[in-house]
């Protein structure tokens, strides 16, 4: 048990077999709104890592068998308790994580449904029945893998450390944690008192937390391990290819969700409303630190003005400040780091001609939400992520300079089309080179049981459904001959 007197949660410990365990040290846990220490936080390393992995070995012959009833049933309770701790849920995000409280409070509920939509799966198929061309009985069948390693980013850290296990567990899978360095109760050691409580039995979910300086340990053993079969990644994109390439190397089968540069495109009949609330949602929504956060607002050159004058003022409108007041919509960055990005992809941008039409202001942490016109291609900001409160906004003459325009990144995750034209919209969808897109609707969309993924530098395979029922089982081919097979007359 740590000495815990600050403002955050009294931290048990890391979370190994079904035990709150000790770490040889801690690091601060920081609250991005005031700056001041939140919790301390276990600092695990390897050996915490190893002990983890080998309990979920020990765990995953019995929980894989058990049946698929009593597995949804966990995960059901496991939704039930998580409702009845929202509230603590949604002040973590606050406090650790800088979110607002309306963010907050989505997340929540849709953490809940993550567990409902993950016990559903277990009702679902297993597999295939195959015709045999020796009339034997065979099935393609679904098993799960083992233990499965899922690291978890601080943007959003309840739907996205939820989503990174919750299916792979109610299919039998047992997991190993490793939240983020920044929200490491909320996107980790909260999910451990949560499945603690719904009585999870010791060694199917357990947590390791770890600072900055200590993640590649932590990071290597989990990969590294023999006994874990999978790994479920979601973070950025440089630190995506690594994980890949280890997993790669081990033959190990990964599922890695990484970062974006999202288009929001408006087409010259779109509905003005519906364009800049999606455009301004889209992007500033906490803080534009959503791997679908529009980055690039697409806008036909017959409409341009009006909607950029429309979407400054609307924009103009979001309150900026301490995310504990329920008013302040736009929250601090999560860190100094992530600051400095957006000012020098800022800097870059107006040096190279860039204009600044709505704010452009940074006080510490906070970024006052940003609009830029005149952006070219030869832009930091133009094809890099900027995970920040900053859209730029540029003009197209026709569908197919919008696509180019579009297409114009190594990024590949999501993106909007606002068209009266429905026809119009779906013929653009089909070239763009998302693993998503979302008609007159905000790039930022996530259903429990839908595929949720990128396509090029944005990742490979699936959450969500019975995608993530293919992303973390393993296909068996099993076949039951009845006499009809013949073997050659020589054996
Ligand atoms: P990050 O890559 O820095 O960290 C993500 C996770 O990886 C953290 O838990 C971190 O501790 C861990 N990590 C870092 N180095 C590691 C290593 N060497 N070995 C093992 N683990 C390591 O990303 P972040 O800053 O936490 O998150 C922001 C990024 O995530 C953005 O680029 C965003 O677009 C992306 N993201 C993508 C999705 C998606 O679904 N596609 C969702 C949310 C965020």
């Amino acid at each position: 048990m740590l000495d815990n007197n600050l403002s955050g949660p009294v931290i048990k410990g890391l979370y190994i077999d079904g035990q709150w365990q000790a770490a040889p040290s801690q690091f601060d846990d920081i609250n991005p709104s005031d700056g001041k220490i939140w919790a301390h936080i276990p600092d695990a390393g390897a050996v915490e890592t190893k002990r983890a992995i080998l309990a979920a070995h020990r765990a995953f012959p019995a929980w894989s068998s058990l049946r698929f009833q009593e597995r949804a049933r966990v995960m059901l309770k496991i939704a039930d308790i998580w409702d009845k701790r929202a509230q603590d849920f949604v002040n973590a995000a606050q406090h650790e994580g800088g979110g607002s409280y309306g963010k907050g409070m989505f997340e929540a509920g849709h953490v809940s449904e993550t567990f409902r939509a993950a016990a559903g799966l277990c009702y679902g198929s297993i597999g295939e029945i195959l015709p045999s061309q020796h009339g034997k009985f065979s099935t393609a069948l679904r098993v799960p893998t083992g233990v499965v390693g899922v690291i978890s980013p601080w943007n959003v850290p309840g739907i996205l450390t939820s989503r990174g296990f919750a299916f792979a567990m109610a299919i039998g899978n047992t997991i190993v944690l490793k939240p983020s360095e920044e929200t490491p109760y909320a996107g980790g050691l909260f999910f451990a008192e949560v499945l603690d409580e719904a009585g999870v039995p010791n060694g199917v979910f357990n947590v390791i937390t770890a600072s900055r300086g200590r993640t590649p340990e932590v990071g290597d053993e989990l990969i590294d391990n023999p006994f874990v079969k999978g790994i479920s990644f979601t973070g950025s994109t440089p630190v995506g290819r690594r994980i890949a390439a280890k997993c790669g190397a081990h033959l190990k089968k990964c599922c890695i969700e990484l970062g974006g540069k999202d288009s929001l495109i408006v087409l010259d009949d779109a509905d003005m409303e519906r364009a800049t609330s999606a455009a301004s949602f889209g992007a500033f929504f906490h803080q534009g630190q959503i791997c679908m956060s529009v980055e690039k607002v697409l806008v036909h050159e017959k409409i341009y003005e009006e909607f950029l004058q429309k979407f400054v003022a609307r924009a103009g409108k979001i309150k900026t400040g301490n995310t504990a007041e329920k008013s302040n919509v736009n929250g601090p960055l999560i860190n100094a780091k992530q600051v400095a990005r957006v000012k020098s992809q800022l800097d870059d941008a107006v040096q190279k001609g860039a204009k600044i039409v709505l704010g452009g202001g940074i006080n510490g942490l906070f970024v006052d939400p940003t609009i830029l016109t005149n952006v070219t291609s030869d832009m930091d900001i133009w094809r890099d992520e900027t995970f920040g409160p900053v859209a730029v906004v540029a003009s197209f003459r026709n569908d197919a300079e919008a696509i180019i325009l579009n297409n114009d990144t190594e990024y590949g995750l999501s993106c909007g089309i606002i068209s009266r034209n429905e026809q119009r919209a779906l013929d653009m969808s089909e070239h763009l080179e998302t693993g998503m897109c979302h008609i007159n609707c905000s790039s930022i969309n996530d259903e429990t049981h839908a595929p949720f993924g990128g396509s090029k530098a944005s990742g490979i395979g699936r959450h969500g459904g019975k995608w993530a029922m293919e992303t973390f089982s393993e296909t068996r081919w099993i076949t039951m001959d009845r006499g009809g097979r013949q073997y050659p007359p020589a054996f």
